[in-house]
C-alpha cells in the first residue's frame, strides 16, 4: 500500500521557483502545472550539474542527489539525534537543527517527476525516478523524519522500547513487558511495508 501524501503536510511543499520566464498556461490543472515546474527544475539541475549530466545517463543515485540538493530549500525542521527536541512534534523553543524538505513533499515530487519522465519520452524501464534506490531512500527519509519530528506518517511498525530486549526468551512483546502496558501489542509486526521491498 502506498502512503498517501495527506493534506496535512502543507508546509514546505514548494520547490524552488522554476527557471526561466516561462509560465505555465492557466488552463493547466494545478497538478499539471506543478509537474511541469518540477520537470523544468530537474532539467535545470541537470544542466548545472558538474560533471555534466544528461537525462539519458541519469540514474536513481542522481535522483537521490537531487533530492538532497533540494533540502536546502526546505521549510521543515528535522531535529538531529542530539537535539533536545528530537521526537517532539511541537517544541517549545527554536533550535539550530536544519530545515529540510518534508518527506511528503519529496514523495509527491518523485511521483510527479516519474510521470513527467515518461510523458517526455522516457522509457518506463529506464525511469530513474522509479528506481529501487529512490524508493528505499524515500522510505528512510520517512522513517527518520517520523522519529525526529515525533510524527508518524503512518502506523509506525513496532515501537522500540529502550535497550535491547535480549533477555533470551523472545516472548510476545507487550505481554511480558512489565510496567507500563503500552499499546504496541496491537500492531502486527512486519505488516506495514512501503514498496513491497522487504528484504
Ligand atoms: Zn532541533
Amino acid at each position: 500500500m502506498d502512503p498517501e501524501p495527506g493534506p496535512s503536510s502543507s508546509a514546505g511543499t514548494d520547490p524552488p521557483p522554476p527557471p526561466g520566464p516561462s509560465q505555465a498556461p492557466p488552463q493547466l490543472s494545478r497538478y499539471e502545472a506543478q509537474k511541469r515546474r518540477d520537470w523544468n527544475t530537474f532539467l535545470q539541475y541537470l544542466r548545472n550539474h558538474k560533471p555534466p549530466l544528461t537525462l539519458a545517463r541519469c540514474s536513481g543515485a542522481h535522483v537521490i542527489e537531487f533530492l538532497k540538493y533540494l533540502d536546502q530549500f526546505g521549510k521543515t525542521k528535522v531535529h538531529a539525534a542530539g537535539c533536545a527536541f528530537y521526537g517532539q512534534p511541537n517544541p517549545p523553543a527554536s533550535c539550530a537543527c536544519p530545515l529540510k524538505q518534508a518527506w511528503g513533499s519529496l514523495d509527491a515530487l518523485i511521483g510527479r517527476l516519474r510521470a513527467a519522465y515518461e510523458e517526455n519520452g522516457g522509457a518506463p524501464d529506464s525511469n530513474p525516478f522509479a528506481a529501487r534506490a529512490v524508493r528505499i531512500y524515500l522510505r528512510e527519509v520517512r522513517d527518520a523524519q517520523a522519529k525526529a519530528r515525533g510524527i508518524p506518517y503512518e502506523k509506525i511498525r513496532k515501537r522500540k522500547r529502550g535497550g535491547d530486549g535480549g533477555g533470551g526468551s523472545a516472548s510476545s512483546s507487550g505481554a511480558a513487558a512489565g510496567g507500563s502496558s503500552s499499546s504496541s501489542a496491537v500492531a502486527p509486526a512486519g505488516e506495514v511495508s512501503g514498496g513491497g521491498t522487504s528484504s
